[in-house]
């Protein structure tokens, strides 16, 4: 394990709410780990307290097996790239990924072989002569990885590091990004609010909620068993419904779900639905349905429309229905519409 964090505690206030609680966890040498969760959960005091940039009231940092609680930030061994480009805007590109290497005092022509080699890492040969205004956001966020990676870190700390690009921009970069990785093979750590992002770049996940850890493992881990009703819909988009158990199996409104055999008669139980595990449908067609339901709202992402629906117990659940499927079904908000509901996908929490 090449980072491990132990009951990390960072409080503002004297008193206050801690923005980081008890937090422990290990980050896998040569991977990417990303630090998932909403705003305000704490991810980025994490990241600054790893750095060295804040200090923990409690709790330790060890990268490499190396104690680095207490030490400052450029005996650490990091390199950190933020949201905003914080490049030197005086400076040329040459000149920025440089900035590191002098500092350390490294012979000139060592930190010119070292600057054309990351130039070419990062793909950017053409615009070493450039200033910082002269490129896109794009081509900044490259430079700043470049002047990051330069020093050879031990580890690489990113906060939001695509948060101020364009969508377009930004997908391009994640993969840009695991392919840097494929590289140099550096055990990175990325903090992002994005679950997509994280599911789809990272070997690790820590989901964070109020300062403290929800649940850490492999991101297919996260997905399919969620530790706590906060996981499952935060990286899911997972929605719940409350039902009981009858007769040794659970009844969730109009569902029958399987239930576990220590599920006592009448104990309440609560059922995840993913948003693609569901179908909808002008007529009915199955006992799997969720009953009749009305369309509460409607949000086009991309490739596909975001529905809630509103059940008549008053519950809601959020379906995901490709965009050429929903211009087939043509509904509008205020409309009644069955859910079928991929029974087999349905799963019950198993919550203490
Ligand atoms: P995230 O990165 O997940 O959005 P942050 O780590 O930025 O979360 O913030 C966690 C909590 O700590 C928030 O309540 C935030 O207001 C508070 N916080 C962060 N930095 C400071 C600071 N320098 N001074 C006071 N409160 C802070």
């Amino acid at each position: 394990m090449s980072v491990i964090v132990e009951q990390l505690t960072k409080r503002f206030t004297a008193g206050g709410t801690p923005a980081v609680s008890d937090v422990s966890f290990h980050a896998p040498s040569a991977a990417i780990t990303t630090l998932l969760g909403p705003s305000g959960a704490g991810k980025s005091t994490l990241l600054r307290l790893i750095a060295g940039l804040e200090l923990p009231d409690s709790g330790s940092v060890r990268i490499e097996g190396v104690d680095c609680t207490q030490l400052p930030v450029q005996k650490r061994g990091i390199g950190v790239v933020f949201q905003s480009y914080a490049l030197f805007k005086h400076m040329t590109v040459r000149q920025n990924i440089a900035f590191g290497l002098e500092t350390r005092r490294l012979p000139r022509a060592d930190i010119e072989a070292r600057v054309d080699e990351m130039l070419r890492l990062v793909q950017l040969e053409e615009l070493g002569k450039r200033y910082p205004g002269q490129l896109s956001g794009g081509q900044r966020q490259r430079v700043a990885f470049a002047r990051a990676l330069a020093i050879r870190p031990k580890l690489l700390l990113l906060d939001e590091p695509f948060g101020a690009l364009d969508s377009r921009v930004r997908i391009e970069l994640r993969e840009w990004l695991q392919s840097l990785h494929e590289q140099t093979g550096v055990t990175t750590l990325l903090v992002t609010h994005d679950q997509e992002e994280a599911l789809e770049i990272s070997q690790h996940v820590v989901v964070l909620s109020d300062g403290r850890v929800a649940q850490a493992g492999p991101p297919e881990e996260i997905y399919d068993r969620p530790a706590t009703p906060f996981v499952a819909s935060f990286v899911g988009g997972t929605s719940v419904l409350r039902g009981s158990v009858r007769s040794g199996r659970a009844q969730v409104g109009t569902l029958v779900v399987a239930a576990p055999q220590s599920a006592r008669e009448g104990e309440s139980v609560q059922a995840f639905v993913r948003p693609h595990d569901i179908k909808l449908a002008r007529a009915a067609n199955g006992d799997s349905e969720l009953t009749t339901s009305r369309v509460e709202r409607l949000k086009s992402v991309g490739g596909y429309v975001k529905v809630l629906l509103k059940l008549p117990s008053g519950e809601t659940v959020t379906v995901e229905v490709p965009r050429a499927e929903f211009d087939d079904l043509g509904v509008v908000e205020g409309d009644h519409v069955h859910a079928d509901v991929r029974m087999a996908k349905v799963f019950l929490g198993d919550f203490a």
